[in-house]
């Protein structure tokens, strides 16, 4: 099942009472939330893995009448998985038993509600677990955002280029890399000076990012740049590259009057490579195309040899 994304925090509430969905149904929707619910252990798991919630309701004694798995049993599967892991946890218990809580709390559930539960201190409670997630997902992004450029750092290029790679490969579809390297840039930080240079970082980062909302532009080093083009083969990857070159060569500086900065493009794709490309392969590749394109005068793009070049 996947849901209409509405921008709205997502709340799974996962217990065998039918009774308590509607009450939550009806004492939930006035809440900034989009609730789901699932009555058993092992529609509430998968329920999870396709929504990816920001925080699941969870009984405890769930299933245990058709003794399937209880909800100590679905919060060590959610906490297993290394997606789900990050979901608050707020347990509903019909006891309100010390051990319950202790255990609940230690298997990594943030809060602890016992039935019956008053209904202003669960919503409370979901709005608490709400800021929370709100926070630990901006952690989460800040950790995989360069701060200069506002792109990708290269954590997340490393992880999302294996992701990427792994799904072209698997799913039969192709996939493109860019390296771009701005050319001369160390004289230009010694002549120009270094709050200069950054400013030339930070303004090319933007025309790389104005491609596809599906590419992934990242910082890749100093001044080197990563851009991964899912379901784009070579041929295309050369087009944007050579859009963004050009975009570059014709950035107007006016702190700088008649300063031209250029850059230098690689470029290959997974079809271009013998065999099972591993990411590895693909920077490699991509690395080796733009050092060709520095050689043959700087300010150009060049591509692993069987795509065609441009004119
Ligand atoms: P080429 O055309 O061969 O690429 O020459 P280049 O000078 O650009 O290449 P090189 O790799 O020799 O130098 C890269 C320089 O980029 C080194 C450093 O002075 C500068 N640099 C790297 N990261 C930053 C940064 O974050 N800010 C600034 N201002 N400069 C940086
Ligand atoms: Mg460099
Ligand atoms: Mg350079």
């Amino acid at each position: 099942m996947t849901a209409v994304p509405s921008g709205l925090p997502k709340v799974l509430l996962i217990d065998d009472s039918v009774l308590i969905h509607r009450l939550l149904q009806v004492r939930l929707q006035h809440e900034q939330i989009e609730l789901f619910g699932a009555t058993s252990a092992d529609v509430g798991i998968q329920m999870a893995q396709d929504l990816r919630p920001d925080v699941v309701l969870l009984d405890i004694d769930l299933d245990i009448k058709n003794q399937g798995m209880d909800g100590f049993g679905v919060l060590r599967v959610l906490k297993s998985d290394v997606d789900l892991q990050d979901i608050s946890v707020i347990f509903i218990s019909s006891t309100d038993s010390m051990e319950d809580r202790v255990q609940a709390l230690d298997l990594g559930a943030s809060d602890f509600v016992a039935k019956p539960f008053e209904i202003v201190e669960l919503q409370a409670r979901v709005r608490s677990a709400l800021r929370v997630q709100r926070l630990v997902k901006m952690l989460a992004q800040k950790a995989q955002v360069d701060g200069l450029t506002g792109l990708w750092n290269r954590t997340y290029f490393d992880q999302r280029l294996s992701q990427e790679v792994g799904e072209a490969i698997r799913h039969h579809r192709s996939l493109s890399l860019v390296m771009c390297d701005i050319d001369g840039f160390k004289k230009l930080n010694d002549e120009r000076g270094h709050p200069f240079a950054d400013k030339v970082l930070e303004r090319l980062s933007k025309i790389l990012q104005s491609g596809r909302g599906s590419d992934i532009a990242c910082r890749y080093g100093g001044e080197e740049f990563g851009i991964i083009l899912p379901n784009t083969v070579g041929s295309e990857a050369i087009e944007v590259a050579d859009r963004y070159r050009r975009a570059i060569e014709q950035e107007v500086w006016p702190t700088m009057p008649g300063t031209v900065i250029t850059a230098s493009f690689g470029v290959t794709d997974v079809f271009a490579l013998a065999g099972t490309p591993t990411p590895e392969d693909l920077v490699s590749a991509a690395d080796a195309a733009m050092y060709r394109a520095k050689r043959n005068g700087r300010n150009r793009v060049e591509a692993t040899a069987v795509v065609p070049l441009l004119g």
